[in-house]
Parts: structure tokens; C-alpha cells; sequence
């Protein structure tokens, strides 16, 4: 018996002494401190940080001060919420220019509205077109978070949803994919070395680059990378906020020295934090900033233009092919502080110059495209630094897409008379009462208190149009910012089930008019789209996808018609 303890001691010992050994081996080499200087217009900081207020473990203060500790000048909160928090304005708090965003759970995914110059008028909710409509209409700016996720939840599906920028690394994303060996592994070496420890589990997001490459194409997308910080472990987003004596690890301080966003200014920052505010967000979403792996080399800037004649252009910028010079553009990009880095420029996702430490191309035969920077540095298995594109091609004006342009009238329209028997649906604690004056119809409401739970009050038309119909149009004002669900349900084979499509309305009466096969199911799930269908009733709700409970307000409805356009016989 005590043979066996001292063997198993023994052996113990020897397994601990044979995996700490494994370990000091297989550390990841530290973060080359280069020595060139980084002039004080390229500002580095850090995006996408959660605090205390949704599920991290720091306040703002404290996370300012890790900040301070890690050399960065700005930071971006986005803490998960609806909108309807009054945003904080910029401040310097430890030196560190404090940034305050939101990342809203939408139906098709994560997306971090910036810039937000106000509280939301209600919660933004729903389908990512509907909520970045709402945060265009605001002033703020749209960015799909963590698109292509390991977690099918948290990856972005909105198809033809116009974000206006891209995560496109997000650390907390790049862990999920490791197998719990990995990840053990990881965590013990990040007791030694944390930040090349994290960095070790990154990999080049393939894919990710490939969907910002094609819809910067069309549209100007800036792409950033995300340090997601909540210092704390979990495999869950959107839980309750901790406790804060859960594991703090990562720590803050430990992501601020994996992964950096610089921006890139025409003057240093001058401490005034209203100013630099605006002009450190100016320069985030216009794409005039770029992404290092600090935990593989720091600190260094990148200088990346495009020149043809006498013009040259710097990354962020978008060139008309009219105004490429007959003898084509050349592209130069360089880090200083790092002659022995290996530049990469990609045109579309093909790489098409390499140099090192810097790069020149002159661009022959085609000139559009999407232009990149991508710098690897030895032993990195992901890209150092990664440029925002310079893009040359022409560039599509506004409009265009859902809504853009006006519709033709259909061959024929159903009146719903606003005499019609319209009834009120809801459920036991809201109200809603209906009135019919002149030509509009009314719903005055009030939805129940307390957390959301099913709170609901609903203008409803039967419908007697006889045959199927494929749009509905009305003309809609409310007494306040309101973003109003129209539903249908359909008559005859799925009868009951309810379709959904929602609108904004203020007090601006304006008319509106949405196609069957805008409507997705109020209910679950399906690719199946209604084009021609009868339906068996109108429906006009207040719901708390974008309704608080405990408020109410007035919308009213005139013109309320049904069309279908039929094929001549
Ligand atoms: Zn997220
Ligand atoms: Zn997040």
C-alpha cells in the first residue's frame, strides 16, 4: 500500500514536472519591442469592450486605467443593449480617451452601433435591416460583429443587410474554435505570457476578409478588429451580468496587449474629449485606421496610399475609375519601424505585390478593386497588421435595395374602409382602444408593465378580399417615434399563422407599402416566403420587440389597401 502512494506520487510529480517542462517549450516567444518611434498621429486603442454595466467584469474606470497601463489613447464601450441608454459622451478618464457604443441582439446577429448621439425612442429589436435603418436614421453608424462566429447564434445571417463596417477579427470569437486541450494549454502559458498566449490561438479569418473584400466593393466598408473584452470566462454571451469574483481572465490589461486598433489623424489628439471624440470615431468609420497584433510586435504604424498624376490617396479613400490617370496608380505601404515585416498587397483577395518592410506597385491593365495591406510577422499565424482597403472603381450613389425605389400600382387594390369592424387583439395587461375620425383610424395603447413578456395591443381587419393579394399599403403617422409590426394572417392552407414586417413611424404622416415576401414569420423559422396569398386578416401591433413595456402612445392608419397585380389573361 505505501509502495503504491510513493509510486503514485512519484508518477504525479513526474507527470507535473514533464508538463511544465512541455509548456516552457512550447511558449510563445515575446512580443519584439521595436524601437522606431510611432509619431503621435497615429492614436492606438481598443474596440469592442464590455464593462460591469452588460457581462464584464471591470468598470469603465477601472478598464480606462488597464488601458493607461497598456499604453492605448481611446477606447470603444459596447456593452449589450438596446439602444435605449443614454449614451456616455466622450471622456478622458487615465488619459484615455473613453468611447461609448451599444451591441444590439438582433435576429440576424450582433451589430455594434457607433456614434449613437442619443438614447434610442424605443428598443432596438429585430431584423438587423430594421435596426440599422433605425441607427442610420439616428446619425450612428452599423458594424456586423463577430459575422462568422463558431457559434451559428452569434453569426451574422442577415442576407443583404448593409452594415457599414466589419469586425473582421474578433478575439473572443478565435478561441471558440480550439479543442479544450488547446485552450488548457493556452491558459496555463497565458499565466507566463498572456497576450502572445491569446494571440497564439488566432488564426487568419479566411473567410471573414473574403465577405469585407466583396462588400466593400459595392459600398464603403471599414473594417476593425474587436478585442471583445469582458475579462471573465464563458461560453454564453447575452447571460446576466456576473458576479465579479468569477475568472477575471483574460484580463483587460492582457487583451489591450493582443490586439490594437490605431487610427490615423492629420494632428495628434488634443485632450479636449468632445473633439478627439468625434474625430477618433471620423476616423474608425471612414476606414482610416488599421489593425495590429500587438502581441507578436509593437510598437508600429503603417503608411498605405494610393498615387497616380498629382494625387495621392491614403487607406479609407475610394477612387473613381475616371479618375485614374492614363498611366495607371501606384501603391506604396510601409512599416518604418519594422524593415525585416513582410508587406502584402491584395487587389479582390488575390495577392498581388509583395515587399519587405516596404512595397511599391504600379498597378497595370485593370485598376478597380479592393486594395489591402496585410504585414505577417515570423511565427504569426495570422496577419500582424491589416490594413483598411483603398478602393477603385466606380461608386454606386444611394438608393437602390428595399424601399429605394417607388413601387408601380398594381392591376388592382382592396379598400379596408376605416369603418370597417376593426378589432382590438392583446394581451390581459395592455390596453388599446380603437376610434375612426375622417378618413384615419386610430389605436391610442398602453402595454403592460414589468419585464418583457408577451406584452402586446393590435389594430386587426378581417379581410374579405376575395382572391390573394401580394402587397399591403397605408399611410401611417404615431404621436412619437414608433416602430409599428405589420402582420398578416393568411387564409387557407396555413391558416392562423402570423407574418411579420415592421415600420417606423413619426409623426410625419407617410405611406408605406411592403410586398408579401418582405413579411418573415412572426413564429419560428423558414426560407418559404408568401408572394400571392389570401389572408384572413390585417393586423397593426405594438409588441416589445420595439416597444418598452409600461409605455404607450397613438398611431394612426388612412388608405389602408390590399393589391395584387394580375397577370394579364
Ligand atoms: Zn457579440
Ligand atoms: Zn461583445
Amino acid at each position: 500500500m505505501r509502495g503504491f502512494l510513493r509510486t503514485s506520487v512519484i508518477a504525479t510529480a513526474a507527470l507535473a514536472a514533464a508538463l511544465a517542462a512541455f509548456l516552457i517549450l512550447t511558449l510563445p516567444p515575446p512580443a519584439v519591442a521595436l524601437d522606431g518611434r510611432v509619431p503621435g498621429t497615429f492614436a492606438p486603442g481598443a474596440y469592442h469592450i464590455h464593462t460591469v454595466r452588460s457581462d464584464g467584469t471591470g468598470t469603465v474606470d477601472e478598464i480606462a486605467a488597464a488601458a493607461a497601463r497598456a499604453g492605448l489613447r481611446f477606447l470603444v464601450f459596447t456593452d449589450h443593449g438596446d439602444g435605449t441608454r443614454s449614451p456616455d459622451p466622450p471622456a478622458y478618464r487615465h488619459g484615455v480617451l473613453c468611447l461609448d457604443a451599444v451591441e444590439i441582439s438582433t435576429m440576424d446577429g450582433h451589430l455594434v452601433a457607433l456614434g449613437l448621439p442619443a438614447p434610442a425612442p424605443y428598443p432596438l429589436a429585430g431584423r438587423a435591416r430594421d435596426v440599422m435603418a433605425d441607427v442610420h436614421r439616428m446619425g450612428g453608424t452599423a458594424v456586423a460583429a463577430h459575422p462568422d462566429s463558431p457559434k451559428p447564434d452569434l453569426r451574422w445571417q442577415a442576407q443583404g443587410a448593409a452594415y457599414d463596417g466589419i469586425e473582421w477579427i474578433n478575439a473572443d470569437s478565435e478561441w471558440r474554435d480550439e479543442t479544450p486541450v488547446d485552450l488548457a494549454a493556452a491558459g496555463l502559458r497565458a499565466l507566463v505570457r498572456p497576450a502572445e498566449s491569446i494571440a497564439t490561438l488566432f488564426a487568419r479569418p479566411g473567410r471573414t476578409l473574403r465577405r469585407w473584400d466583396t462588400a466593400a466593393r459595392s459600398r464603403p466598408v471599414f473594417g476593425l478588429a474587436a478585442v471583445d473584452a469582458h475579462a471573465r470566462i464563458s461560453w454564453r454571451e447575452d447571460e446576466e451580468p456576473r458576479r465579479r469574483t468569477t475568472l477575471a481572465r483574460p484580463s483587460y490589461e492582457s487583451m489591450f496587449e493582443t490586439l490594437v486598433q490605431t487610427v490615423v489623424l492629420d494632428t495628434a489628439l488634443s485632450g479636449e474629449a468632445g473633439e478627439d471624440g468625434a474625430r477618433v470615431l471620423g476616423a474608425l468609420t471612414s476606414g482610416r485606421s488599421f489593425s495590429i497584433v500587438r502581441a507578436l510586435a509593437w510598437p508600429a504604424s503603417l503608411e498605405f496610399s494610393a498615387s497616380g498624376g498629382d494625387r495621392t490617396v491614403q487607406m479609407g479613400h475610394r477612387l473613381a475609375e475616371v479618375d485614374v490617370p492614363p498611366a495607371g496608380l501606384r501603391f506604396d505601404a510601409a512599416v518604418p519601424q519594422a524593415p525585416g515585416a513582410r508587406l502584402t498587397l491584395w487587389r479582390d483577395g488575390v495577392q498581388i505585390a509583395t515587399g519587405q518592410g516596404d512595397l511599391s506597385h504600379r498597378a497595370t491593365g485593370r485598376q478597380s478593386g479592393v486594395y489591402r495591406i496585410e504585414v505577417s510577422f515570423p511565427g504569426g499565424l495570422v496577419p500582424w497588421i491589416v490594413s483598411n482597403p483603398i478602393v477603385v472603381g466606380d461608386v454606386p450613389g444611394p438608393g437602390g435595395g428595399p424601399g429605394g425605389a417607388p413601387q408601380p400600382d398594381p392591376s388592382e387594390w382592396y379598400e379596408v374602409s376605416v369603418d370597417t369592424r376593426w378589432d382590438i387583439e392583446k394581451d390581459p395587461s395592455s390596453s388599446g382602444s380603437q376610434v375612426s375620425e375622417g378618413d384615419e383610424v386610430s389605436l391610442e395603447y398602453a402595454l403592460g408593465p414589468g419585464v418583457p413578456s408577451g406584452q402586446y395591443a393590435a389594430l386587426v381587419a378581417p379581410v374579405e378580399a376575395p382572391a390573394g393579394v401580394d402587397r399591403v399599403s397605408f399611410v401611417g403617422r404615431a404621436d412619437r417615434p414608433t416602430r409599428l409590426a405589420v402582420q398578416v394572417r393568411l387564409a387557407g392552407q396555413q391558416e392562423g399563422r402570423r407574418w411579420r414586417h415592421s415600420v417606423y413611424l413619426d409623426s410625419a404622416a407617410r405611406p408605406i407599402t411592403i410586398r408579401l415576401q418582405e413579411f418573415e414569420p412572426a413564429e419560428g423559422s423558414t426560407s418559404q416566403r408568401p408572394v400571392v396569398a389570401p389572408l384572413q386578416s390585417l393586423l397593426f401591433v405594438l409588441d416589445t420587440v420595439n416597444t418598452a413595456p409600461g409605455t404607450g402612445g397613438r398611431v394612426w392608419l388612412s388608405n389602408v389597401r390590399l393589391g395584387v397585380d394580375r397577370l394579364e389573361e
